[in-house]
C-alpha cells in the first residue's frame, strides 16, 4: 500500500543521556534529542495483516496535526522539533476515520463495513497507572503516527478496543463521506474534553470561558465550551483566518493578544469579576497563564493542553485570593470521552465542519504538511480516496 512515512536518524544529541530503556525500545522520549534530518516521504510499505483481536480498516480521512508539522521542520542543527514519544521509521497520522473492511478471528464489537474513529493513544491495561484507571498515563503506550504505523495510509490495523463507531454521525448527515470528514475530528475533540471536563470537571452553564490558541484543540474548545453552555466564549490567536474560524463555531469575542491585551479585554467583559473557566491551548503558557492569572474569576480555573517545555511565572497569592486551580491534562483516552464526543456531535449540538478548510490526497500528503506549517487555516484533511 502507499503511505508517508517518516524517517530520521538516531543520532543523539551531545548532551543528551539516552536512557537503558530508550535503547532497548528503540524508542525516544524526548524525539526532539534524539532524531535527526527527518525524511518525509509518501512510498510503498506492506499492507497491514490484523491480529487476532485487530481490524483494518480502510482510512476516509485524516487529520494533519500541529505534531505533524513538527517532524517536517527541524531546528538549526537538524533535529525534529516534535519533543515526545516517537519512533521511526513509522507512518504519520493519528487523527482518523475509517471503514473496517477486514476482522481478526477474534474480534467481537465489529464487522466488515462499519464505520469508525480511533483512539491515538495505545494504552496496555496492565500498568500500574491502566490499571487504576489512568491509561492517558500508561508506562507502556505506543502512539499511532508517533511509535507505530498511522494512518495516512490507504489501511491500518488496529485492536478492536480502540475504535468508537460514529454511525450516529452518518445518520444525521445522511452522508457517509461528510461524517468520515467529521469523525476524524473526533480524536483532537477528545483532547479538549479530556481537559476541560474530565480533568478540570468543567464549568457552569452561564460561565464565561477564555481559549487562548485557536489550532485545532483550541478551536474543538470552543465548540465544547458552547455546547456546554457557557455565557460568554473569548478566544485569542495571531492568525487572523483562525479568529474567524473561532467566531463560526461560538466565539462571541476573538482578539489578536498582539494588539490587545488579553487581561484588560477579559476584565472589561466581565466588568471586572473575571472569567471562570481559562483554556490554554497555545502551547505558550509563559506569556498566556499570567495574563489568565490577572483575569481570575472567584473559583475559577486554568487548565493547561498546549505543551510547552518552560517554566511558567506563577503568584500563587493570587490562586489563594481568587479561589482558583490550575490542572494539568494530557492525553484523551478513557472517562467516556470517545462516545460524549461522538455523541454531541451526533446529536448536532457540537458542528465543527466549519474549521475543515483544505482536502488532500494521499499522495500529496507532504503538501498538507507543509500548508499547515503556515499556521494559518483550519485543520488540514488527506482523504486516501480523493
Ligand atoms: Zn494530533
Ligand atoms: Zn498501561
Amino acid at each position: 500500500m502507499r503511505a508517508l512515512v517518516l524517517d530520521a536518524k538516531w543520532d543523539p544529541r551531545p548532551d543528551y543521556a539516552v536512557s537503558d530503556w530508550e535503547k532497548q525500545t528503540g524508542k525516544a522520549i524526548t524525539g526532539s534529542s534524539i532524531w535527526r534530518q527527518p525524511s518525509l516521504q509518501v512510498r510503498d510499505w506492506p499492507d497491514p495483516k490484523p491480529g487476532p483481536k485487530d481490524v483494518v480498516l480502510a482510512v476516509q480521512a485524516c487529520g494533519v496535526c500541529g505534531s505533524d508539522m513538527h517532524f517536517y521542520e527541524t531546528d538549526k542543527d537538524g533535529y525534529i522539533l516534535y519533543p515526545g514519544l516517537t519512533r521511526f521509521p513509522t507512518i504519520l497520522g493519528h487523527e482518523f476515520s475509517g471503514k473496517v473492511v477486514e476482522c481478526g478471528a477474534g474480534v467481537e464489537t465489529l464487522r466488515v463495513g462499519d464505520m469508525v474513529t480511533v483512539e491515538e493513544m495505545i494504552w496496555c491495561g496492565r500498568c500500574i497507572p491502566c490499571r487504576n484507571g489512568y491509561p492517558n498515563h500508561c508506562t507502556n503506550l505506543e502512539e499511532l503516527g508517533f511509535t507505530i504505523p498511522g494512518a495516512f495510509a490507504k489501511y491500518i490495523a488496529v485492536d478492536e478496543k480502540y475504535c468508537w463507531p460514529i454511525e450516529a454521525i452518518a445518520q444525521r448527515l445522511g452522508d457517509e463521506e461528510a461524517a468520515f470528514e467529521l469523525g476524524a475530528l473526533t480524536e483532537p475533540t477528545t483532547v479538549a474534553y479530556n481537559a476541560m471536563f474530565s480533568r478540570a470537571g468543567g464549568f457552569r452553564p452561564g460561565h464565561y470561558v477564555s481559549v487562548f490558541g485557536t489550532g485545532s484543540i483550541g478551536l474543538a474548545a470552543v465548540g465544547l465550551a458552547r455546547a456546554a453552555g457557557a455565557g460568554m466564549i473569548a478566544a485569542f490567536d495571531v492568525s487572523p483566518q483562525r479568529l474567524k474560524l473561532a467566531r463560526a463555531v461560538g466565539a462571541d469575542q476573538v482578539f489578536n493578544p498582539r494588539e490587545v491585551n488579553p487581561a484588560e479585554v477579559l476584565l472589561d467583559l466581565s466588568k471586572g469579576a473575571g472569567f471562570d473557566f481559562h483554556v490554554e491551548a497555545a502551547g505558550a503558557p509563559q506569556i498566556t497563564v499570567p495574563e489568565m492569572e490577572k483575569a481570575l474569576a472567584i473559583n475559577s480555573k486554568i487548565v493547561q493542553i498546549g505543551r510547552a517545555a518552560t517554566r511558567v511565572p506563577m503568584y500563587l497569592e493570587r490562586f489563594q485570593v481568587r479561589r482558583a486551580q490550575f490542572y494539568g491534562a494530557q492525553g484523551h483516552s478513557g472517562d467516556e470521552n470517545f462516545p460524549n464526543v461522538i455523541r454531541l456531535v451526533g446529536s448536532g449540538r457540537l458542528d465543527l465542519r466549519p474549521i475543515i478548510t483544505a482536502r488532500y490526497g494521499l499522495e500529496q500528503t507532504v503538501d498538507a504538511i507543509a500548508l499547515m506549517a503556515k499556521r494559518e487555516g483550519g485543520k488540514v484533511l488527506v482523504k486516501p480516496n480523493l
